[in-house]
């Protein structure tokens, strides 16, 4: 604080206790920032004792605690009155009375708090609640303050009930009580904040006991609130005592402190002198590791950590990017507010709470289980098989949405499948132990109370964080701590009140390391900053809607209803005035130096920021002249970094070891950043990767991979000696790169189940292919076969009934939520169905349905000299003309029909219709292939067909495309082509810039093969 301060309370202290040096004195603080800072620098320069700093709540209570106490009146403990507000509002929400509009506001979130506020504030400006009621018919919305006067008296009586002394009646009791047992004097400092109550009590003290009020004027304070204090000096015959400082125009500071939201100081211009600093920096991160530069260079000067402040206007906005990079340049700080730091066992316990509402849902389930640390050792058998990130890819896997009884049965049919192959061999003891947990999971959930007290809603929480979490311990305490008086104070909450307030705690659980002034830079709200004082002071965030920031009118109660009420009520204007306020007291926290800065950029938006109209005032009350943002943006320094470089010009000036390193590298400077490579070989390899992308030939970097070394994953790769499916050789034939990733490494994207709430493609693909097949093989079975006119109508119904059939097993299957959502898609299918049977009616192409859903296995295809491969999948159906001996191939297709005219094997991408010939061949010896075609069954896409002939010619392409994959697998060159990446799922993996990438290297040679390959059509 400032040493006029200092000197004008130690002169009070002395002359209030007048000839008794010891007579105990009771100063009342705004702050306990300030009091602690007072009660040091007192003793240590004047050696005066028995000196008490006290809140003016805390002297009030002091006062009237023993009379309070022996009627068995406490103080509201922390977050009951909050509770209590949330129980009122919910009874507000369920009266009769109550309007419908009201009742939805009551039973929102932020209705409670705000309710609390309106609530004091009519006890403040001493607002009887009989004047609300009267008040009402004057009042834009009379509904409101008729709820507003019941739930304050609902509010009122339960205070009462539980013999609570809300802050108003603890004035008052303490103002009756004067002069108290210790009747020593009494100083209060700053300004006295709007209560009745407090300016009675004040008022009664200074009557009977030796009193002093010392306001210390700096710069603005306001026209409002100067009025407001000469009108409380007038009523209660309080005097201030102004404390001015020695009056100084020499630096842009002190013009600063004097002329902030006046005009006077724009009369001798004067360039900044370097008392008064002035920084923007691209965002809010980088402004704060800007800050931290400046912190340690005034350091190098010698201005220790404790004589340097960094005062917030929204503290938990900037506290985290502050930690950070007060950590990363290894500067101690005190963060007044505590740094809300992430707990892991409070993080864990919030997602355990969300649970409770829930069906067991697999995402929150496995976030809950991959986040928090279970001691799974302590339920689960010793030889239990434990990996929540491997149960994640199960359970995803397993297709598990939600529901206990789907994670059984999907579990139980896992453990079956993987018999069968489905999942790995130790994935069975790991989905064996998931059953364990999931089952004890829900056991757990299920017992945690539906209702009940406080008590029992906190002994339930805290045996399941005991059971489900790991070092717990201070989330159990703090938890205990809130939430334990409010069985004896507040009325009992419902589930949903108790795990909303529960959530809220540990949502807001922050950390304090270390003490005020011990060699730590202190960081606090600017509404600590009334008569602090330090050497240096940062103020940030400076831009518009943050400082000042918007200040809304209460919704409760509006302007023009504070006014009706009472002149004591404030209003938004007043308020609006406060942010003045507070700016200037930060301002004239600054003793020697003022940094004063802004994020010239929204880091999350994007957006460019608007610079605070209080900044652009304080640079002209520092320099005497009018500054405009142009010429703020010219006076502003930039800091070391920006959005582009994070790091500074210079390595000597870096914060840490990583911009250091990014400074280096960025000099250019041959060998300046050798150690990075000497340290990490992954650097040098990243280094190696990034120029070989670049290059004109294909490197290792780009899947060329020498095999020769791993015969066995050669052989995975090629097509020669394996049996692979026409879906994996398409995938080669679009992309090397992708067969190296998916057939050589395994990869494969992770699909996420979820719940459907519209049919997807795949969906009404397989459902038309079930009723197709089921249809003909009845058809067939019932020998009515080709599909004829007379029979049309009676096997259209079947289909219908067919199509309701298996869409109800969609359903059932959880595939889509609920059957009503599938009534437009249903039709649709229904009118698709129809059509395409009438056209089987209609055709003389001779061919019949001959088999459905048919399996080939084993189907040799030698397409080389020396080289063969097997292939294996299905086929749809397979008709049959008996006159002409031959057969053809039928592939329903439900999607989009993107084939052209000309094409047939797409450049090798499509050689599925070319193996089906094949297929069709060794199925059917002794007839002719004629055709293998993708029958299009839909209106979108017009029933059209699109087929390649069995002729020697299709042969000869198919061999020649698969030769030609099956040498580039020999080689081992799967390079990325990039020229069919659309349906891809690798596309993260090989990243953007890859079709350029791809095709700098296009002539490398031996992709010569794959590239005339593409040239088919
Ligand atoms: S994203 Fe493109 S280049 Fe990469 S693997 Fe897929 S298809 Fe190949």
């Amino acid at each position: 604080m400032s040493g006029d301060l200092l000197a004008a309370i130690t002169a009070a202290i002395v002359r209030l206790r007048g000839a008794d040096p010891m007579l105990p004195v009771s100063v009342l603080v705004p702050n306990h920032v300030l009091g602690t800072q007072l009660a040091r620098a007192l003793f240590a320069s004047t050696g005066q004792i028995a000196i008490e700093f006290l809140l003016p709540h805390e002297f009030a209570w002091k006062c009237a605690a023993r009379q309070a106490l022996a009627e068995g009146l406490l103080p509201v403990p922390d977050q009951v009155d909050v509770a209590i507000a949330m129980d009122c509002a919910e009874r507000v929400a369920t009266a009769l009375e109550t309007p419908a509009y009201l009742k939805e506001a009551a039973r929102m979130a932020g209705f409670p708090p705000a309710a609390l506020r309106s609530i004091r504030d009519l006890q403040a400006a001493d607002v009887p609640l009989g004047a609300l009621v009267a008040a009402a018919p004057h009042a834009p919305d009379p509904e409101k303050l008729h709820v507003l006067a019941r739930l304050a008296e609902d509010y009122a009586r339960t205070l009462d009930a539980a013999h609570l002394l809300e802050r108003e009646s603890l004035y008052s009791r303490a103002a009756a009580l004067q002069p108290g047992a210790d009747s020593g004097p009494v100083i209060v400092i700053g300004d006295i904040s709007a209560s009745s109550g407090l300016e009675r009590l004040l008022g009664r003290v200074k009557q009977t006991r030796p009193f002093a009020w010392l306001v210390e004027e700096r710069g603005f304070v306001g026209e409002r609130h100067l009025q407001r204090r000469t009108e409380l000096q007038a009523r209660s015959g309080l005097l201030a005592e102004p404390v001015a400082p020695v009056a100084s125009r020499k630096s842009s500071l002190s013009r600063l402190h004097r002329d902030l939201f006046t005009d006077s100081g724009c009369t001798k211009p004067q360039p900044l002198d370097g008392s008064v600093r002035i920084l923007s920096a691209a965002g809010e991160s980088l402004e704060c590791v800007e800050i931290a530069r400046l912190i340690r260079d005034e350091a190098r000067r010698g201005v220790r950590f404790q004589e340097m402040a960094v005062l917030l206007r929204q503290p938990s906005a900037y506290a985290p990017h502050l930690a950070s990079a007060f950590d990363r340049a290894g500067i101690d700080a005190f963060f007044l507010e505590g740094v809300p730091r992430v707990d892991p066992a409070a993080r864990a316990l919030s997602l355990y709470l969300d649970l409770l509402d829930g069906d067991l849902d697999r995402s929150p389930v496995l976030e809950f289980l991959t986040t928090a640390q279970v001691p799974y050792r302590s339920f689960l058998p010793a030889d239990a098989r434990i990996s929540p990130a491997r149960w994640d890819r199960i359970s995803a896997k397993a297709g598990i949405v939600s529901g206990i009884e789907t994670w059984r049965i999907n579990l139980g049919k896992a453990v079956e499948s993987a018999e069968e192959g489905d999942y790995a061999a130790d994935e069975v003891p790991l989905i064996n132990a998931l059953r364990q947990v999931i089952d004890r999971l829900e056991m757990s959930l299920s017992a945690f109370p539906q209702e009940g007290s406080w008590r029992e809603f906190l002994d339930a929480t805290v045996a399941a964080l005991e059971a489900w979490i790991t070092r717990s311990a201070l989330t159990a305490e703090r938890l205990s701590r809130v939430l334990s008086p409010m069985e004896r104070f507040a009325p009992a909450p419902t589930r949903r009140q108790f795990i909303s307030r529960a959530q809220d705690l540990l949502a807001s659980q922050v950390y304090r390391e270390g003490d005020l002034a011990d060699g730590r830079v202190f960081v606090g709200s600017v509404d600590v900053a009334q008569g602090l004082q330090f050497k240096v002071v940062f103020v940030p965030g400076l831009v518009e809607r943050r400082f000042p920031s918007i200040v809304r009118p209460d919704p409760l109660l509006l302007d023009e209803e504070r006014v009706l009420l009472s002149d004591g009520l404030e209003t938004t204007g007043e308020r609006q005035e406060q942010e003045r306020v507070r700016f200037a007291r930060a301002c004239a926290a600054a003793g020697e130096s003022l940094v004063l800065s802004y994020p010239r950029i929204d880091a999350q938006g994007g957006r460019e920021r608007v610079p605070s109209s209080f900044l652009l005032r304080a640079a002209s009350a520092a320099t005497g002249r009018r500054v405009s943002a142009e010429d703020l943006r010219r006076m502003a320094a930039a800091g070391e970094t920006s959005l582009g470089r994070p790091y500074p010009q210079t390595a000597d000036t870096a914060i840490d070891g990583l911009e250091r390193d990014l400074a280096l590298v960025a000099s250019g400077v041959k060998g300046a950043a050798r150690h990075l490579i000497d340290d990490a070989p992954t650097i040098a390899r990243a280094l190696q990767a990034e120029r070989s992308a670049w290059a004109k030939d294909l490197t290792a970097y780009d899947g060329v991979v020498n095999l020769k070394p791993w015969p066995a994953f050669a052989a995975r790769l090629r097509l020669h000696g394996r049996s692979v499916s026409a879906t994996r050789i398409e995938a080669f034939g679009a992309c090397p790169y992708r067969h190296l990733l998916s057939a050589g490494l395994g990869l494969r994207e992770w699909e996420e189940p979820e719940r459907a709430y519209v049919l997807t493609g795949r969906d009404r693909g397989s459902v038309i292919h079930a009723v197709l097949d089921t249809l003909f093989k009845e058809l067939k079975d019932a020998k009515q076969l080709p599909i004829e006119a007379g029979t049309l109508a009676r096997v259209k119904s079947r289909a219908a009934t067919l199509l309701d059939q298996a869409l109800a097993t969609l359903v059932s299957d959880g595939g889509v939520v609920h059957r009503a959502l599938l009534n437009g898609p249903r039709d649709a299918m229904r009118v698709d169905l129809d059509t395409m049977l009438e056209k089987e009616a209609k055709d003389d192409s001779g061919f019949v349905p001959h088999a459905m859903e048919v399996e080939f296995e084993g189907v040799s295809i030698a397409f080389a000299a020396g080289r063969s491969l097997s292939v294996h999948g299905w086929i749809d159906r397979l008709d049959v003309n008996r006159r002409t001996r031959q057969v053809r191939v039928i592939d329903y297709k439900t999607g989009w029909n993107d084939w052209k005219a000309e094409d047939q094997f797409r450049g090798g991408q499509s050689v599925q219709l070319a193996i089906y010939v094949r297929a069709a061949e060794q199925a059917y010896p002794k007839l002719t292939v004629a055709e293998s075609r993708y029958y299009f069954c839909t209106s979108k896409q017009r029933f059209a067909c699109k087929g390649i002939e069995g002729t020697p010619e299709t042969t000869a392409t198919l061999n020649s495309v698969l030769t030609t994959l099956d040498d580039i697998a020999e080689q081992g060159v799967f390079a990325p082509v990039a020229d069919a990446c659309g349906f891809c799922d690798f596309k993260g993996i090989c990243g953007p810039h890859r079709e350029r990438r791809a095709a700098h290297k296009a002539d490398d040679p031996r992709l010569a093969a794959f590239h005339r390959m593409r040239e088919i059509v």
